[in-house]
C-alpha cells in the first residue's frame, strides 16, 4: 500500500485548483460569462382536467400501463425499468411501493366488486379481505439482503440485483389480487412487469394497473413499471414469452400453464395448482379443526389454491368432526344428493383430454366452469333443498377414488373419506395431492404424526391445527403471497425471488505481486 503525508497547505492548493478547473469548465472567460447554474428541475406530476396525470415537465399525457400491442406494452416496460434502476434509489422503490399499498386499501371494495362482477367468481367480503392482504402483507425491500465477506484478501458483497423486465401471467381466481401481489414484489426487487392477465378478469386487471400506474406516478415514479396489453389471448402470450426483452417469465395457473412457460426457453417461475388434502387423526381437536376447515375451505368458495380440498378423518373421530361440523356452517349432502350434484358440478371426460388442475387426460370427469366458485346455497337452491342461510360449505361422506376427491374442485363442496388409521390417511392423502407439493393441512395434537405426515407430503405449505389461510399470512405469520412457486421450487415468492445475484469484489487484486 502506498502512503504519503499531506500538509493543511497542500490541501488548500488542491482546493484552489479545483475551484479553478470549475471556473474554466463553466467558461467564466467565454459568452456565458456570468451565468449562474439552473436549479435542477424535479419533475412534478399534475392530475389534468380529465383527471389523468401528465408530467409537467412533458407535453404527452403520460400514458397508464394499457396498451393495444403487446409488443408496445414490452418496450415500454423495458424502458421504464432502465430509468427505474439508472434514476431511483432503494428508497425511492419503497415510496412508490407505499402508494401502491395506499392506493389499493382505499379502493378494495370498488376491487373487490368489480372482479365479482366480471369473473362471477366467489364472495365479495372474501375479496375485500384479499385485497388487504396483499396491499398490506406483501414485503417490500425491506426482503431484499445483501451477503457480504470480509477477510484478510478484501472484502465481496453479494447483491440481489434486479432481471429487468418481468412477463407475467395471473389466473382468474384471484386476478387483481395476484396483480399486486406481483407488481410489489417485483418493484421492490427494481424490475418492471408486462402482464398477460386471465382473458376473463381483463375489465379488473385494467382498472388495477391504472391505478397502480397513478400511485407510482404520483410520487414521482417512472410511468409503465407495471403494465398489460388490453386484449389477452394466447397470442399475446407468444410475444411475451419470445422478446428477448423480456428476461424472465412467472406464470400463476393451472398446469398447462406452467408447462408452457416451462417450454419457453426462459428462466421460468411456476406457481401451479393444487389439491390440498387435510388429515384428522384421532388426538384433535376436533371443534378447532371443523372450525378451521369451515374457514379454508369456504373462503371464497374454496377459489383459493392452498384451500381445504379433500379431508382424510380416523374413522374412531369421523362422526365427531361431522358433528362439529354441521354445527358449524356445513350442510350434509346425502347420497341422493351427492349424485344430482355431480350431474350438473361435473362433466365426463369423452374427449379424453387435460384439463384443470391436471394434465392427465385419462380423468373420467372435469370440474363444470360454470359451478367453480359458486355459493353452497346455489348449490342447494339447484337441488331443492332449503337450507339456513348460514350455511357455507357442502359436505359429502365418500370413498377415495370419488372424483371430488381426485380434482381440484374449486367450490364449496368438500369430500370427507373415513381411513382406518394414520398410516392409510398419509398414504391416501399424498395420493390425492398428485405430488403437486402445494399445500397440506393437519389436525392432530401428536407430534411424531404430524411430522410423519410432514415428511411424506413434501409441500411448500405445510399447516398444523389451524386453516390453510394461515399458509399466506391470513392468521399466520409470515408474508403472503398469491404465487406459491412450488414446481420451480421457489416457494413463497416475494421480492427476493425476483432477483439475481451479483457479486461486486473489492481486494488487493486478483493475486498478490510479491517483490
Ligand atoms: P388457468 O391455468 O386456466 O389460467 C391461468 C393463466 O394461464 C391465465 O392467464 C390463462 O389465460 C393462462 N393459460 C392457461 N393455459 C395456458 C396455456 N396452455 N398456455 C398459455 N397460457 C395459458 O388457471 P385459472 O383457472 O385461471 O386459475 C386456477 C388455477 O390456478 C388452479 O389450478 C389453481 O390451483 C392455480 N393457482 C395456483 C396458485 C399458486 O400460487 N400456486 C395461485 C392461484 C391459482
Amino acid at each position: 500500500m502506498m502512503s504519503m503525508n499531506v500538509s493543511e497547505k497542500d490541501i488548500q492548493n488542491i482546493i484552489q485548483s479545483v475551484l479553478q478547473n470549475i471556473e474554466t469548465v463553466m467558461g467564466k472567460d467565454s459568452s456565458t460569462q456570468n451565468q449562474t447554474i439552473a436549479p435542477i428541475k424535479m419533475k412534478t406530476i399534475t392530475p389534468d382536467a380529465t383527471g389523468e396525470i401528465r408530467a409537467a415537465s412533458t407535453t404527452h399525457t403520460i400514458t397508464n400501463g394499457i396498451f393495444e400491442r403487446m409488443e408496445d406494452a414490452i418496450d415500454a416496460g423495458y424502458q421504464a425499468q432502465i430509468e427505474y434502476v439508472k434514476d431511483y434509489q432503494v428508497k425511492d422503490r419503497e415510496r412508490i411501493i407505499s402508494s401502491i399499498r395506499t392506493a389499493i386499501l382505499n379502493e378494495k371494495e370498488t376491487l373487490a366488486k368489480m372482479v365479482y362482477e366480471e369473473t362471477k367468481l366467489g364472495k365479495y367480503q372474501d375479496k375485500i379481505a384479499k385485497h388487504e392482504l396483499v396491499a398490506t402483507g406483501t414485503p417490500g425491500t425491506e426482503d431484499l439482503a445483501t451477503a457480504a465477506f470480509s477477510g484478510d484478501d478484501g472484502l465481496t458483497i453479494v447483491e440481489q440485483a434486479p432481471f429487468g423486465l418481468i412477463g407475467a401471467v395471473t389466473p382468474v381466481t384471484n386476478p387483481t389480487e395476484t396483480v399486486v401481489n406481483n407488481s410489489i414484489s417485483m418493484l421492490a426487487a427494481g424490475n418492471a412487469v408486462v402482464f398477460n392477465v386471465h382473458p376473463s378478469s381483463k375489465q379488473s386487471c385494467e382498472y388495477v394497473i391504472k391505478l397502480i400506474n397513478q400511485a407510482v406516478q404520483a410520487v414521482g415514479g417512472p410511468a409503465n413499471l407495471v403494465s398489460m396489453v388490453k386484449n389477452p389471448t394466447l397470442d399475446t402470450m407468444k410475444v411475451l414469452t419470445e422478446s428477448p426483452k423480456v428476461k424472465v417469465l412467472v406464470g400463476t395457473g393451472g398446469p398447462g400453464l406452467v408447462k408452457a412457460l416451462l417450454q419457453s426457453g426462459k428462466k421460468a417461475i411456476g406457481a401451479g395448482a393444487g389439491n390440498p388434502p387435510v388429515i384428522v387423526d384421532e388426538t384433535a381437536d376436533l371443534e378447532n379443526a371443523a372450525k378451521s376447515i369451515i374457514n379454508g375451505a369456504s373462503f371464497d368458495n374454496n377459489l383459493l389454491c392452498i384451500a381445504e380440498k379433500e379431508v382424510f378423518v380416523q374413522e374412531s373421530v369421523a362422526n365427531d368432526l361431522i358433528f362439529h361440523l354441521l354445527n358449524n356452517g356445513a350442510y350434509m349432502l346425502d347420497q341422493q344428493q351427492l349424485q344430482q350434484v355431480m350431474s350438473f358440478a361435473l362433466e365426463e371426460n369423452e374427449k379424453q383430454v387435460a384439463q384443470g388442475c391436471s394434465l392427465d387426460n385419462k380423468r373420467d370427469y372435469h370440474v363444470s366452469k360454470h359451478w367453480v366458485g359458486k355459493d353452497a346455497k346455489l348449490f342447494l337452491e339447484k337441488i331443492g333443498v332449503v337450507a339456513s342461510s348460514d350455511i357455507k360449505l357442502l359436505i359429502c361422506d365418500v370413498e377415495f377414488d370419488h372424483p371430488f376427491v381426485q380434482l381440484e374442485q374449486m367450490m364449496p363442496v368438500l369430500p370427507i373419506v373415513r381411513v382406518k388409521n394414520l398410516d392409510e390417511a398419509i398414504d391416501l392423502a399424498v395420493q390425492a395431492e398428485h405430488g403437486n407439493r402445494h399445500t397440506a393441512v393437519m389436525h392432530s395434537r401428536n407430534v411424531d404424526h404430524l411430522t410423519k405426515f410432514a415428511r411424506a407430503i413434501e409441500t411448500t405449505i405445510f399447516v398444523k391445527n389451524a386453516s390453510s389461510l394461515a399458509g399466506v399470512g391470513f392468521g399466520g405469520e409470515g408474508h403472503t403471497t398469491m404465487t406459491i412457486a412450488g414446481p420451480t421450487g421457489e416457494g413463497i415468492t416475494s421480492a427476493r425471488t425476483f432477483t439475481r445475484q451479483r457479486r461486486c469484489v473489492l481486494a488487493e487484486g486478483g493475486f498478490r505481486i510479491i517483490g
